[in-house]
């Protein structure tokens, strides 16, 4: 079982034949509400993966509650542990242009409420195979959840998005980090080449994956595995989601056949194994970009397993 802490927003999504630069007005066209958040669209894309899922996280007490909750249970998700919090749910202002490129700005209303986990998120938590995390919600419960993980044996995937620099008491419960170059960069402290990153990122974590967008992602540890994939080819419409159907699911591909239990930092996966993931992973992304909108497009397992498969 996977069990996501983090966050969940409503996406108000526009289309724009250009991003606006500050000061800015640009006239675009549609309008749609998506559910999203990082962590919510990570819980959806690790249940539409096939995995057992569930969701620690909170919502507000406003319109969108409702849509938020029955999102994340439709696709399979446990929402046992979703609370609800006076005040606004979580938002964010997404706009997408047509090369498919986008901005985001998050308005984390109930999302910031999430500063503790209680014992029971703990003992859920404990008693998961993959803990999947990401940095949308306050660190406080984002280090609790980790340390109750790695008290259970649980292996632990941050996805450090957004980008942010990191402290070294989390970095030191991580068991798989994953990031995209950008916040690859960020934790690191310089831009460089991914090979030159992965090495710099090997100093604070045991195990990175780090993903290249249409290259697809590149993956080291410390046992001296090095290993890149490339993604499928496909026709990118819009790549909100792809690094959270990326992730969601590659903890599921972990969970199920590269999962190293425990705090094992020496613990060797399997290199067929990783690559498995990492190909399935790289669908799921691709998979997600060829479709318009954020969690809408998170890929179900037939449709990974196909695009894999190819
Ligand atoms: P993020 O969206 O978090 O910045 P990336 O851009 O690296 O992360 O995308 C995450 C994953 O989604 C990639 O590793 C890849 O597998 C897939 N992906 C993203 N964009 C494309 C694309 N244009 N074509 C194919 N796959 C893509």
């Amino acid at each position: 079982r996977v069990v996501v802490v983090g966050s969940v927003n409503l996406d108000l999504v526009v289309n724009t034949p250009s991003l606006p630069r500050p000061g800015e007005t640009v006239l675009g066209h549609g309008f749609d509400t998506v559910p999203g958040g990082k962590g919510a669209n990570q819980a959806v894309a690790a249940a539409r993966a096939g995995g057992a899922c569930a969701f620690v996280g909170a919502v507000g007490q406003d319109g969108f509650a409702a849509q938020l909750r029955d999102n994340l249970a439709t696709a399979g998700v446990d929402v046992t542990r979703l609370r609800s919090v006076p005040g606004p749910s979580g938002v964010a202002l997404i706009a997408v242009d047509t090369s498919a490129e986008n901005f985001i700005v998050v308005a984390p209303g109930a999302n910031g409420g999430l500063t503790r986990l209680d014992e029971a998120d703990k003992a859920l938590v404990a008693a998961a195979d993959v803990l999947l995390l990401q940095l949308e919600t306050p660190l406080t419960a984002v280090t609790e959840a980790a340390e109750a993980a790695r008290a259970g044996g649980t292996t632990v995937i941050l996805n450090a998005a957004p980008a942010r620099s990191l402290p070294a008491e989390l970095l030191a419960l991580v068991d798989v980090l994953v990031v995209n170059q950008g916040e690859a960069a960020t934790i690191v402290g310089r831009d460089d080449e991914p090979e030159a990153l992965l090495t710099a990122l090997l100093d604070l974590v045991p195990r990175v994956v780090l993903t290249l967008g249409a290259r697809g992602a590149a993956y080291a540890d410390r046992a001296g595995l090095r290993l890149t994939v490339a993604a499928p080819r496909v026709d990118a419409v819009d790549t909100t989601a792809s690094g959270d159907s990326f992730t969601g699911a590659f903890a599921v591909a972990w969970a199920e056949r590269g999962a190293t239990p425990g705090t094992a930092v020496a613990g060797v996966a399997a290199p067929e194994a990783v690559v498995a993931a990492l190909r399935w992973a790289c669908a799921a992304g691709a998979a997600c970009a060829r479709r318009p909108g954020a969690s809408t497009a998170i890929p179900t397992r037939d449709e990974i397993d196909e695009l894999s498969a190819t």
